[in-house]
């Protein structure tokens, strides 16, 4: 993994990958539990993941989270 490049971007928003057309591995972060996890986007929609939802343009973990998680996109 190669995280050091791994650049956050400003908010939280599926919206702000580059590459709305294909699907991008993004990792997130929640603020609640601090989990941090690799999930896969498909343009700005989240594919289907155990753990995490989305509403709108936000993610959330399962976990009770009222925040939603943060985006690193890795480009
Ligand atoms: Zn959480």
């Amino acid at each position: 993994m190669k995280t050091a490049q791994i650049k956050e971007r400003n908010g939280s928003m599926v919206g702000e990958s580059i590459n709305r057309s294909r699907s991008e591995e993004v990792m997130v972060f929640c603020p609640n539990c601090k989990a941090l996890q690799t999930v896969w986007l498909d343009g700005d929609t989240l594919m289907p993941t155990v753990k995490f939802l989305q509403l709108g343009k936000h993610i959330y973990h399962n976990c009770g989270a009222t925040q939603p998680c943060r985006l690193f996109f890795d480009r």
